[in-house]
């Protein structure tokens, strides 16, 4: 059988190690980011932790994207929705395995030892077939050495988050989640696909900390900046 080599997603040429998904030259010509506040992964203008942060912390201590929520992240994050394709898949999370490698060079507080993902309501998941954070969770976890755990689940859903308001995000989400796992002691590594007003990640944060996790830290392809 003939096998067609593997191509990078955007220059479409063939690429030396298949699974990377990315020649070097596309990755370093990813749009760059501004710099990050560490915490809530918003714009900052110092390395340290932003105003915002210091004034209000967020329920979780590090939160580290790939992009801002522009092509072609937004694409593709698209195209994981609605196909489960692998190669997209393992390229995808290995972008945030890079960004969290490189953050956990320079952060000592960068520590996990547990990788969870951000549940959909089982009806969602079941009309799409597979949850999109789940299929970046499950290659993170075995890249970084870390067991990974559906551990929350999501018992409600009432509208999609996207169409409501920041403060209506927050009322629809009250105790959607349920913890499925102890998480004492535990470093955490929550994977959603997309970060953007924080709510969905509070709220399981709120319920990881209520439970005694040692840490939080969010991973997520795009943050809405
Ligand atoms: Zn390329
Ligand atoms: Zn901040």
């Amino acid at each position: 059988m003939l096998s067609t080599p593997a191509r990078c997603w955007l220059c479409h040429l063939p690429l030396q190690i298949a699974c990377h998904g990315l020649c070097s030259l596309c990755l370093h010509q990813l749009p760059a980011l501004p710099a990050l506040c560490p915490r809530c992964g918003l714009p900052a203008s110092s390395h340290g932790e932003c105003g915002r942060c210091l004034r209000q912390p967020p329920l979780w201590q590090r939160l580290t994207c790939v992009s801002d929520y522009q092509p072609p992240l937004s694409h593709w994050i698209q195209q994981l929705k609605f196909s489960r394709t692998i190669a997209l898949r393992v390229m995808l999370a290995r972008l945030l395995l890079l960004k969290l490698l490189t953050k956990r060079r320079i952060d000592p507080d960068v520590v996990f030892d547990l990788v969870l993902s951000v549940p959909l309501h089982h009806q969602r998941a079941w009309q799409r077939g597979y949850n999109q954070a789940a299929l970046l969770a499950q290659p993170l976890a075995h890249w970084l050495q870390c067991e990974y755990r559906e551990g929350v689940s999501r018992i409600r859903q009432r509208r999609a988050q996207h169409l409501l308001t920041a403060a209506a995000r927050r009322h629809n989400l009250h105790d959607a989640f349920r913890l499925e796992m102890p998480v004492q002691g535990r470093h955490i590594l929550l994977i959603d696909d997309v970060v953007t007003t924080g709510s969905t990640v509070t709220e399981i944060s709120r319920l990881l900390q209520a439970r005694g996790a040692a840490s939080i830290h969010i991973g997520c392809l795009c943050r809405t900046l």
